[in-house]
């Protein structure tokens, strides 16, 4: 007896490359669903059909519409895609309901088969996925794969959860939207919808003002931020109690962001202590008043230089690590509603004092910007003592961010150990082998490439566990990384540029500044994020594979920065294979978006080993 035949219709199909060689073209076919395979066969006018593929549905682990935006250079626009074995068959349908139909039915065929957990979303183009931009064609997918669906259903909406609509967050369309499929709900612009589940990346289920629930295109809504959930937000403070109570508080970077005259607009008051003319330092408040932008269809937020934000945490949040502008960082939110919590968080020294007769110094081994380096024992373990240079740093905002940095703990971090108050002393786990640019440079051409893939893993890892702690190295480079007794690199000096008081450091135009390790937003608006660490990282697995060589030696930072205008970057180290190499470009993407994040450069690391 015959399969029985579920659909026949004329498609187009890619070019599956299986070769390296094979051209990528598109082909018009005829494909027959029946219930053991899918057949694909060739039509001449006046010839028999030839059978040009067949593929067993058995061997099928995805089908799934393909979510791209390239353009699709045959007459079918609407691709879906069949995973089998290890090629992927692109399939291009007339119209969306031609496409859904097939998806639906090979779905459905191969509903018991040994299916992908994941699949990738977008193409497989010039040895990339579009989705990931995983290099690798076999690399797991990036997106859940729904065997039964395109999406899972919506879940029911929660009756408890209609009673506390206060908490429910809210989205706002930025555009309308049609939808694909009857899991999704339509999207009106400028209307508001709550979210039921915003787990997925991609797709959010939200609830219309009828009722209706289904999945929505994350990059058609915002989220509507209720600021009055914010400890930094008093609505009711005046300019004159805001002044009073930040002078009495009299705490450096002290913020608070309140109501302006100008109806529905917001103040953002700060206190700092500024240097006078005669080198004293006075206390002022400064109030800024948050601006708006509107940007196409949507409104932006900005304070002092024109960086925009979405909304006004997120401004917040940029300016708790980047003055940018302002006479300081948001450093300690003082409105009313905070005073108790401030407190509360107000930092118990016991937790990082070491005292200095638990501490014995044995010899110098280095020195650095902050002061010499010295071996030391405390608690019958080596440590590595960094005395500070009197005026280098600010003590105070160091002793109260130690307890922070102290909870940062990871096999592939230095660990800081503890704090001598007085002088300032910063205690750190030993690391024999020092710096790793010392290191590189002492062990040149005998390096294999094991051990330097080695070392940009062990980096990334760190930098993984900072990412994941929200934590901002802010001065990745081989320097700042040290290399233990069996030869494990760790990150060292993470966060500590913030404490930094030298402009010649701090400042993108200082001397200091480290320029060449530094991303473009960071070096233009002091921007810095765990992407523009992970374009330092790029610098870092350069000199690495570079045995430890300074990047763009012969250049000044002037002409480094021109450079980067240009879209120039570093070229590849003689002994960096391609592979590695594509993961340097790829971190120096000129928008920090588009940079991968740490944990997919750890993965993709670990893939070449
Ligand atoms: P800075 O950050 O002040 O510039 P570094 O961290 O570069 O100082 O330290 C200067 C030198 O001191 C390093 O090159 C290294 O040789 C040594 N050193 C720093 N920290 C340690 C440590 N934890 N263990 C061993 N040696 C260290």
């Amino acid at each position: 007896m015959y399969p029985r035949v579920i659909l026949k219709e004329t498609l187009y199909k890619k070019s599956q490359q299986k070769r390296r060689t094979s051209p990528c073209n598109y082909k018009e076919r005829i494909f027959v669903l029946n219930t053991q395979e899918l057949t694909y066969f060739e039509n001449r006018p006046g010839k028999k059909l030839t059978q040009k593929g067949c593929i067993e549905l058995s061997h099928i682990k995805c089908v799934e519409i393909v979510r791209s935006d390239v353009p699709i250079p045959c007459e079918y626009k609407y691709p879906f895609q069949v995973a089998h074995d290890s090629y992927y068959l692109y399939v291009f349908a007339p119209n969306n309901d031609c496409r859904l139909k097939w998806v639906r039915a090979l779905k459905e065929a191969t509903q018991n088969n040994n299916l992908f957990m994941k699949y990738h979303p977008d193409f497989w183009v010039e040895g990339k996925w579009r989705c990931c931009h995983q290099s690798e064609k076999q690399a797991a997918g990036c997106c859940e794969y729904y065997p039964n669906g395109a999406k899972p259903l919506p879940p029911t909406p929660d009756p408890s959860r209609r009673s506390s609509d206060s908490e429910e967050r809210i989205v706002v369309a930025l555009k309308n939207f049609t939808p694909d499929e009857e899991s999704d709900l339509p999207l009106h612009k400028d209307e508001e919808y709550f979210i039921v589940d915003s787990s997925e990346p991609n797709w959010w289920t939200v609830r219309d003002k009828n009722g209706h629930v289904g999945s929505v295109p994350c990059i058609y809504i915002a989220e509507k931020v209720d600021i009055k959930k914010f400890e930094w937000y008093d609505k009711d403070i005046t300019r004159t109690e805001a002044e009073n109570l930040l002078l009495e508080e009299n705490k450096d970077g002290g913020f608070i962001v309140r109501d302006s005259k100008h109806a529905g607009g917001y103040t953002v008051s700060i206190f700092a202590r500024v240097s006078g003319s005669d080198g004293n330092k006075y206390p002022q408040v400064k109030h800024y008043q948050v601006r708006v932008k509107k940007d196409g269809e949507v409104t932006k937020y900005y304070l002092a230089e024109k960086y925009l934000f979405s909304n006004i945490p997120e401004l917040i949040r940029y300016h708790q690590h980047n003055a940018a502008g302002l006479i300081s960082r948001l450093r300690h939110c003082v409105s009313r509603n905070a005073q108790n919590s401030s407190k509360t968080n107000e930092l118990n020294s016991e937790k990082w004092e070491i005292h200095s007769d638990e501490l014995t110094l044995s010899e110098e081994v280095g020195s650095g910007q902050f002061g010499l380096v010295w071996r030391g024992f405390w608690n019958k373990r080596q440590v590595a003592v960094k005395t500070v240079r009197e005026g280098f740093m600010s003590e105070e905002e160091f002793k109260e961010e130690a307890d922070v940095m102290m909870q940062l703990s990871h096999s592939k971090l230095v660990q800081l150990f503890g704090v001598v108050a007085q002088p300032l002393y910063l205690v750190f786990e030993f690391m024999e082998n020092g710096c790793l640019t010392d290191f590189l440079r002492a062990k040149k051409g005998k390096l294999s490439q094991e051990d330097m893939l080695k070392m940009c893993l062990d980096v990334s890892e760190g930098m993984v566990y900072l990412e994941g702690s929200n934590f901002i190295h802010r001065d990745l480079a081989a320097r700042n990384c040290l290399v233990s007794e069996d030869h494990v690199v760790k990150i060292s000096d993470f966060g500590m540029t913030r404490f930094v008081l030298d402009d010649q450091y701090t400042s993108s135009y200082g001397s200091k500044f480290p320029v060449k390790w530094s991303a473009p937003e960071v070096i233009r608006f002091s921007k810095y994020s765990s992407k523009s660490d992970v374009w330092s990282f790029g610098v870092l697995m350069w000199e690495v594979y570079s045995e430890g060589r300074t990047p763009h030696d012969k250049r000044s930072n002037a002409e480094v920065v021109e450079d980067l205008n240009k879209g120039l970057r570093l070229q590849r180290p003689r002994l960096c294979p391609q592979s590695v190499y594509e993961l340097m470009e790829w971190s120096w993407k000129e928008k920090p978006d588009d940079r991968p994040s740490f944990a997919l450069l750890l993965h993709q690391l670990s893939c070449l080993e």
